[in-house]
């Protein structure tokens, strides 16, 4: 059985749209609402490439697993892991090495039970019900102990995650506090939405004023969330430049510079 953890009761709350679930229809998935649907709606109108973006993400999140997987690394916690979809990150991972051990964390009530039907029958992955900007509690949760060793080297995920957090939340001092609990030779995973087009500060508005969260940092915010780590190649960049499989022609559209990413190793 999958290690579980729910301390959450919360119900699911269908007259709001929830991030899981608007992510889930730009993925084209059968796990949302029309509250989600008609936001998601919104955000096209602003950046008709939103799709595009969500299936950005995606590519990258397997590319960097793989990555992650060729340099050693077993263990891996991914926060704000999404509801469960194709090439999810124990898939990848598993695919390559299966002694990988990968435990989700996000604090949407259907992930845990999408999650749980998911992972029935794999004992080295676990989901997690919890809020990421606590990293204590995570740090210190039962499922989280039993899979990972903080002696060994984790890959710590923050992928499509930190532009949900607000400044005042300080994001970057959550990120410190994960890779303070990693051992040397950890990495630390961010993909991120970037100011990098001129609707930017429009779609901000909208995510804002609709769905209550939604970051479109500058390169240098998004690179600074590496701080103390070294970045390896190519850096921090958008999302199809980042050790592409195939060469990515031509200039990039808007939605290809959307959202920028990248990995870095704790020295
Ligand atoms: N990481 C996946 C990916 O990139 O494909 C999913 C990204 S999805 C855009 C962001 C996820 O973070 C959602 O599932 C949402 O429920 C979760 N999330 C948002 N705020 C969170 C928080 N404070 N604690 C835990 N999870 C959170």
């Amino acid at each position: 059985m999958a290690e579980q953890s729910n301390k959450w009761t919360s119900a699911i709350d269908t007259t709001k749209p929830s991030i899981a679930r608007a992510y889930d229809v730009v993925l084209h998935g059968k796990d949302n609402f029309e509250v989600d649907r008609a936001f998601v709606a919104e955000i096209a109108k602003v950046i008709p490439e939103i799709y595009d973006v969500a299936a950005y993400n995606r590519q990258i999140l397997g590319r960097g697993v793989r990555f992650l997987i060729d340099q050693g690394v077993t263990q891996f916690l991914d926060l704000g892991s999404g509801l469960p979809t194709v090439q999810n990150t124990h898939q990848v991972a598993q695919s390559v090495n299966p002694e990988a051990r990968v435990v989700y964390v996000d604090n949407d009530p259907m992930v845990l039970a999408h999650g749980r039907a998911l992972l029935a029958e794999n004992d080295r992955t676990g989901v997690v019900t919890s809020d990421l900007r606590e990293p204590a509690a995570i740090l210190a949760d039962e499922a989280v102990k039993r899979l990972i060793d903080f002696s060994r080297p984790v890959a710590v995920m923050m992928v499509g995650i930190l532009h949900h957090l607000h400044d005042d939340e300080d994001p970057w001092g959550i990120v410190e506090a994960y890779m303070a609990a990693v051992p040397s030779g950890s990495h630390l995973f961010v993909t991120h939405f970037c100011d990098s087009f001129p609707g930017s500060r429009e779609a901000e508005e909208k995510y804002l004023a609709i769905l209550g969260t939604g970051r479109f940092r500058t390169v240098a915010e998004i690179t600074s969330f590496f701080k103390g780590h070294d970045l390896v190649e190519p850096g921090v960049v958008p999302l199809p430049q980042w050790r592409p499989e195939e060469d990515v022609p031509g200039e990039l559209s808007v939605g290809q510079r959307l959202m920028f990413g990248g990995i870095a190793v704790k020295p």
